[in-house]
């Protein structure tokens, strides 16, 4: 499996760093307001990404923090915790912000079939463990105390932009626009480890520390939590493109100090879902979730889709008819499998699945192009086979994809076969299911005998209730 990786700006292969297991670390969500579909995109590509590593037979543990403390309204170290003015703008406490936007958070990632990560950690529960790197880091003299917060000192690396070649002037300029400069720091690049002193002083949650009561900087609980449940060496660290710099510039920078050695081989980063006006944003007012998708009548799968039929390296331009597009390419994709069960008796051909699937994933391979992957699974329907190996390659592709492809054709399609009946008749179909349920047989047969002398024919199949015509 070949994947591109950040740090050396090219498509590698990718090895673990124990054969057959992979560490897997992801930045989770800021929790103070709902995901936007932006967020989500990321989490759907990272999804692809850890499903196919483990349906090529590796063995992943995948560990996600929930932002809930440190992350202020600028990337850089100055402005109002995010968090806090979630609080305010609900008139609720912190730690009930959190706890309403991971819920839901974890609600969207539901509905678009998104695996939970293994581990799922709050930074506030971590708070012992920044206090213990963060006093390595000043041991080893690569963290300096000032104006009463704890900073790392940049200048102490042998490299530091990592990622990019960024100077001082573009930071300036350009991605800490209308940030304020912190006069507190040795090097325009250092970064809060725990602040103590903020212009912010009325933060909700604060804690005892060698240094003050205070509270952590964002970067430090990604470093923390990844090496509490990940160890020394990660194999991979994903999160959007925004995040590359400068929270996963300045995490290689503290856990590679505190470790004394590499920490990350492989950085996977999705680029951002635009809208036409620009970058998706929560500050924006209004913003595009699942629930707006939903209100306006779109499957979440759909937008899932929609994902899925453009690479992971380009960025994104969201608009409803692009949705549009993808919601008649996810009906197409249903009524095509719905019409592989009317026959789909025989045995699968295993040579043939085989071929289907080999082209699915060599497009996974591929530095995940979900959208070839996409294409080899229209493949399937084109594919000289019988019905059952077709299914067979679908259900198989669909373990990555989850698009719920097999169980929501199955819906259509009874939904389409019982639309065709008579009243009287649907009636009795619907008294039959309940009887069936309650196990009363007795009904149910009895039941049956009313729709044959209707004319019906009512059967079990393997993708459910069956009536048709006699
Ligand atoms: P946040 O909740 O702001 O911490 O962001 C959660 C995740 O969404 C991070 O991995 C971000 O890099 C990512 N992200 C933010 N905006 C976008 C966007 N417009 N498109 C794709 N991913 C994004
Ligand atoms: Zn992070």
């Amino acid at each position: 499996m070949k994947i591109y990786n950040t740090l050396s700006h090219k498509i590698e292969e990718f090895v673990p760093n124990e054969p057959g297991k992979v560490s897997m670390y992801t930045c989770g969500p800021t929790v103070y307001h709902f995901a936007h579909i932006g967020n989500l995109r990321s989490y759907i590509m990272e999804d692809i990404l850890e499903k196919y590593m483990r349906y090529s037979g590796l063995d992943v543990k995948r560990v996600m923090n929930i932002t809930d403390v440190g992350h202020l309204t600028s990337d850089g170290d100055t402005g109002e915790d995010k968090m806090l003015k979630g609080a305010k703008r609900e008139h609720k406490s912190v730690m009930d912000i959190a706890k309403f936007y991971t819920d839901a958070f974890f609600e969207d990632c539901n509905k678009l079939n998104i695996k939970k990560p293994d581990v799922v950690e709050p930074a506030t529960h971590c708070i012992d463990e920044f206090i213990k790197v963060i006093s390595s880091l000043i041991e080893k003299g690569y963290a300096y105390e000032a104006g009463g917060n704890i900073y790392f000192d940049t200048s102490k690396l042998k490299e530091y932009y990592v990622f990019h070649n960024f100077n001082e002037e573009d930071l300036e300029d350009g991605v800490r626009e209308g940030v304020e400069k912190d006069e507190n720091k040795k090097n325009k690049a250092d970064f809060v480890l725990w602040f103590t002193k903020s212009k912010f002083d009325d933060q909700e949650l604060k804690w005892d520390s060698p240094w003050g009561v205070g509270y952590p900087g964002w970067h430090i609980e990604c470093s923390c939590i990844s090496m509490k449940h990940l160890g020394e060496r990660l194999d991979i660290h994903c999160g959007g493109i925004d995040n590359a710099f400068p929270h996963h510039t300045n995490e290689i920078a503290q856990s590679e100090a505190y470790l004394g050695h590499k920490w990350c081989n492989y950085w996977f980063h999705i680029l951002h879902l635009n809208t036409n006006d620009g970058k998706m944003s929560k500050s924006k007012g209004e913003f595009l979730t699942v629930s707006l998708l939903e209100q306006k009548g779109y499957d979440p799968l759909v937008y899932r889709l929609f994902c899925l039929l453009s690479h992971y390296r380009k960025s994104l331009v969201f608009t409803w008819e692009n949705l549009d597009n993808a919601k008649v390419q996810y009906q197409k994709i249903l009524a095509k499998t719905a019409s592989l069960f009317k026959d789909d008796g025989g045995n699968i051909d295993f040579v043939m699945l085989r071929d289907l699937l080999r082209s699915f994933t060599d497009a996974l391979d591929n530095d995940i192009n979900t959208s070839n992957a996409i294409t080899a699974l229209y493949d399937v329907f084109k594919a000289d086979t019988n019905n059952k190996t077709k299914l067979k390659a679908i259900e198989e592709m669909d373990r990555v994809l989850s698009l719920d492809i097999i169980k929501n054709a199955k819906a259509t399609e009874s939904e389409s076969e019982q639309a065709e009946l008579p009243e009287d008749v649907a009636q009795l179909v619907k008294q039959r299911a309940q009887a069936r349920k309650e196990k009363d047989f007795a009904l149910a047969d009895e039941l049956r005998d009313k729709i044959t002398a209707l004319g019906y024919k009512i059967e079990e199949t393997r993708q459910g209730t069956k009536v048709t015509k006699l």
